[in-house]
C-alpha cells in the first residue's frame, strides 16, 4: 500500500529579487513501511521538499497524497491535526515545548493521539531509554543539550506510532554514542513497520534505508533500492553492528 506519494511537486521561493526553483517536479511514491533515505548536495532541495511532505512549507505546484488522501490542499489547521494523528517529525529546529519536562514532552504526543495513560507512560519510558535520554527525563527542553534535544524531538516523533516519520537530519548534531542510540532505536521502529522518509548526509543512517531517493537542483536524479550485498562464504558482509 502507498503511504505517500507526490505528483510533479514543485515549490519555487518567489519572495527574493529572484525567483528560486527550489524543488523542481518531484514524483515520489512510499510503500507502507519502506524507509527512504533522500540525499543529495546542500541546496539541491532536500529540506524544501521534506517541509513540504510534512504541510510545513506550501508547494507551488503539485499533489501531495498521504494515505489515500490528498493533503497539499488542506488548510494549516487541518494539516496540524493530521501531523497530531499520523506524521512525527524531527526537524532541525527542535519542536520541544519549553514550560514541560522532557517526559511530558514524550507522552503528550501520545496522549493527544488517544493512548491510555498507562500505554503513554510505557511508550515513552521505552524510547527514553533506547536514547539513552531517562536521567533527564524530569530536565526542561532548555537544561538539554543540542544532542540530547534531537534525541527527545525523535523520541517525541515517535511517541504516537506515526504512518509517517519525517525527518531533517536526525543525527546532525549527535557524537558517534548518540548516532548507533538513534541508528538502533530506527532499525526498531522500522523492523515493526514504521514509514520512514529521511534527508540525510550520513552514509550510515543511508544504509539502513531501503531505498535511496538522490536530488540535484530540485530534482529526482536517482532512486533506486539499495542492493544488499550478500555476505561472502565466512565474511562479515556490509552488516552494521549497532550493539
Ligand atoms: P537542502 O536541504 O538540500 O540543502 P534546501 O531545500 O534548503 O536544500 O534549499 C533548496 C534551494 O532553495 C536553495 O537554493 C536554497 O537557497 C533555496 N531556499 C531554501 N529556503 C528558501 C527560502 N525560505 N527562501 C528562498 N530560497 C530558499
Amino acid at each position: 500500500m502507498t503511504v505517500l506519494k507526490t505528483v510533479n511537486l514543485v515549490k519555487i521561493y518567489s519572495g527574493g529579487a529572484v525567483p528560486v526553483p527550489a524543488v523542481r517536479g518531484v514524483d515520489l511514491q512510499v510503500d507502507d513501511g519502506e524507509f527512504i533515505a533522500i540525499m543529495g548536495p546542500s541546496g539541491s532541495g532536500k529540506s524544501t521538499l521534506i517541509h513540504m511532505l510534512g504541510g510545513l512549507d506550501a508547494r507551488t505546484s503539485g499533489e501531495i497524497w498521504l494515505d489515500g488522501k490528498r493533503v497539499d490542499t488542506l488548510s494549516e489547521s487541518a494539516w496540524a491535526l493530521l501531523r497530531r494523528k499520523k506524521v512525527g517529525f524531527v526537524f532541525q529546529f527542535f519542536n520541544l515545548v519549553a514550560n514541560m519536562t522532557v517526559a511530558d514532552n514524550v507522552e503528550l504526543p501520545a496522549l493527544l493521539g488517544g493512548a491510555s495513560t498507562k500505554d503513554a507512560r510505557e511508550r515513552r519510558e521505552h524510547l527514553l531509554e533506547a536514547l539513552n535520554l531517562t536521567e533527564r527525563a524530569d530536565a526542561a527542553p532548555a537544561q538539554l543539550s543540542g544532542g540530547e534535544q534531537q534525541r527527545v524531538a525523535l523520541a517525541r516523533a515517535l511517541a504516537n506510532k506515526p504512518s509517517l516519520l519525517l525527518a531533517d537530519e536526525p543525527t546532525g548534531n549527535l557524537d558517534s554514542r548518540n548516532t548507533r542510540d538513534v541508528l538502533r532505536l530506527l532499525s526498531e521502529v522500522h523492523r515493526d513497520g514504521q514509514t520512514i522518509v529521511m534527508v540525510t548526509h550520513d552514509a550510515r543512517v543511508a544504509s539502513l534505508a531501503d531505498r535511496v531517493v538522490s536530488l540535484l537542483d530540485g530534482e529526482v536524479v536517482d532512486d533506486g533500492k539499495i542492493a544488499r550485498r550478500r555476505p561472502a562464504k565466512g565474511g562479515a558482509g556490509e552488516v552494521i553492528d549497532l550493539r
